[in-house]
């Protein structure tokens, strides 16, 4: 892996594009060390991984992919880094992404789109492109990414590697760069359901640094191998039944619904709301949320400011010159959304639906012990296609947002479909969501 980042380090824009701030280690040398000395080894010692560029790591660049922070150091490290550096893992690159995780497509990013894995004239998927073109190219053994709406499950089922979204809370965002804190989750990417179980499980747990987290017990790797009570499996129909799903996903989907079957699996067709609810309840508070965290960002106390006549068109002019149009399309939406005379017409409406959403999955998970769906509707688009109609691309997450505003856990396996198989079990049974992709294999 060393070698393989030392080779790309000076070109990395004719491959991938997928590292940005790549660290010289000896990583060897270090393990080496720590066993000469009697020290004791971490569960994860000398295992380089990658970290999208929205976490603080101390004394590196944090630049959320952005202008504005293009110059800015992280000045602590966050808890889930953390904690995989106290188990022995190494650092080995910050992984360029959507601008602070607004996209699908890794595109928004002033690095330079992200490549697929599998075909370097299609995105890498988004938001956390890097993060899994890299594990998909071996350049990591696994990455963090992050997920609001899709941001780990989409790449990780564009480029077929593992990708989870915890139960939300299971996992500390402290130092994770807000987006939209409400369904904000840190997510691993790997290329085996062991891996995932083994990173998800050192950063897990409560932190008294973000009052959402929640104490979680450690998954068995024996546990999760016992199938005994997997049961019953559910899909949405109107997901599968739908004009906008690309003909081989359906397909694909259907096919493993089959091969379920025949492993005495009970399957159920389940009503869901439509995918145009999913993604305006999800866009409505997703942008509310990002206008309220990105105010921060105004040039004074962080990244590039640009001066003018008084301290209001300082900030102005550092806004518009250093946001993407991307990002102040999604600043401006969020604010006309929280603003007198609109607030209680969307955004309470979007956390009505919310609620609805969140109360439709818990009927359902007392009659199904996981859903299946595909990670998306359509295939991965060519690079600059998906930027042209911001509006189709916000569509094209109408599987993954769902999950998201549920804040259940969902996990994508690179089988199933062409773009990957979402599982999803009921909120805080991520055991399930793990024990059912070992189910599959
Ligand atoms: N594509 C979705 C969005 O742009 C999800 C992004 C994410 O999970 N960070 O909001």
């Amino acid at each position: 892996i060393q070698e393989k980042l030392d080779a790309l380090k000076p070109n990395t824009n004719q491959t991938v594009n997928a590292l940005l701030d790549t660290f010289a280690l000896d990583l060897a040398a270090k393990v080496d060390a720590k066993i000469a000395k009697g020290e004791t080894i971490g569960l994860l010692e000398g295992i380089p991984f990658g970290i999208k560029d929205v976490y603080m790591l101390q004394g590196t660049y944090t630049t959320a992919s952005s202008e504005l922070l293009k110059h800015y150091k992280s000045a602590y490290t966050a808890t889930a880094i953390q904690k995989l550096l106290d188990a022995g893992a190494i650092p080995v690159v910050k992984e360029n992404c959507d601008s602070f995780g607004h996209g699908s497509s890794s595109e928004n990013t002033i690095f330079g789109a992200v490549k697929n894995a599998l075909n370097p004239n299609l995105v890498g998927g988004g938001s956390s492109g890097g993060s899994a073109v890299n594990v998909a190219k071996d350049y990591t053994v696994f990455s963090i990414g992050g997920d609001t709406g899709g941001s780990v499950r989409q790449p990780a089922g564009y480029n077929h590697v593992y990708g989870l979204k915890p139960s939300y809370g299971r996992i500390s965002r402290y130092g994770l760069m807000a987006y939209a804190s409400s369904t904000d989750c840190v997510g691993p990417i790997a290329k085996s359901v062991e891996d995932i179980r083994i990173v998800l499980n050192v950063m897990s747990g409560k932190d008294p640094k973000d009052q959402t987290t929640y104490d979680a017990s450690a998954i068995e790797a024996e546990t999760i191998s016992d199938y005994s009570n997997i049961k019953t499996v559910g899909y949405f129909k109107n997901f599968i039944d739908s004009d906008a799903i690309d003909s081989k996903i359906k397909a694909d989907f259907l096919a493993t619904i089959e091969k379920i079957k025949a492993k005495g699996i009970e399957v159920k067709a389940l009503d869901f709301f439509k995918s145009d609810i999913l993604v305006s309840t999800y866009y409505t508070l997703a942008m509310a949320e990002t206008a309220s965290n990105l105010s921060r960002l105004d040039g004074s106390n962080y990244g590039n400011r640009i001066e003018d006549k008084n301290l209001k068109e300082s900030y102005a002019v550092t806004r518009s010159e250093n946001f993407s149009e991307e990002t102040k399309r999604r600043i401006v939406g969020g604010n006309q959304v929280l603003s007198q005379g609109f607030s209680d017409e969307i955004y309470l409406k979007g956390l009505a639906l919310r609620d609805a959403i969140s109360e439709n999955f818990e009927k359902d998970f007392e009659a199904v012990d996981i859903i299946l769906s595909p990670v998306t509707p359509s295939t991965p688009p060519e690079i600059g296609s998906s930027l042209k109609d911001p509006h189709a691309m916000y569509l094209s997450d109408a599987y993954t947002v769902g999950f998201s505003l549920g804040q259940l856990p969902t996990l994508t396996v690179p089988q199933g479909t062409e773009t990957g198989l979402q599982i999803t079990a009921a909120k805080h049974n991520d055991e399930l969501v793990l024990k059912f992709a070992n189910f599959l294999k």
